[in-house]
């Protein structure tokens, strides 16, 4: 790695992805880097834990993603005061992969995620979305993890 210019956080709104955010921004302040936080609404939708209306799918699928802009509209709100070298994305598909994908597109020097999710999956070492970026990224990939203490 050159430089550290811009940063890429991925967000899935879980304290663990919350915390790696906190060292996203930590480090864009401190090396005055961009920072591109990306949601990625899962596809096929992953439903569990959330209430589901009795409505068509196309408009459980404009809810969705009315409620994904609102969360990622309340979370910069609440984070990004006095922080303006920022952008968010919101993306469907599937994690890992639109996650490396807008990786390449804004050309980031890193890749900042948690090392567990929302679906709080604990395999060996990592979750999944972060196993298979770590696994498949050409850049540096930061994990960070959700400590108990
Ligand atoms: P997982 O591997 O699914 O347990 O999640 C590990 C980390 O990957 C999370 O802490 C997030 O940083 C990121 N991540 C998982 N799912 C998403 C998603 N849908 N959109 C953006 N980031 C995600």
């Amino acid at each position: 790695m050159k430089s550290l210019n811009s940063i890429l956080v991925a967000i899935d709104f879980s304290d663990s992805s919350d915390k790696a955010f906190n060292t996203a921004l930590f480090m864009a302040k401190k090396f005055s880097a961009r920072l591109v936080l990306v949601h990625v609404i899962n596809e096929p939708i992953d439903l569990r834990g959330f209430y589901v209306p009795h409505i068509s799918f196309d408009k459980l699928e404009e809810e969705i993603n009315a409620g994904a802009e609102k969360m990622m509209e309340l979370f910069c709100r609440k984070h990004f005061e006095g922080f303006d070298n920022y952008e968010s994305l919101i993306v469907p598909g599937i994690p890992y992969q639109e996650i490396l994908a807008v990786a390449q597109d804004k050309r980031v020097d890193m890749i900042v995620l948690g090392t567990h999710g929302r679906t709080g999956l604990d395999h060996v070492l990592f979750g999944s979305t972060a196993e298979k970026i770590v696994r498949n990224s050409s850049l540096p990939v930061l994990t960070i993890r959700l400590s108990e203490d």
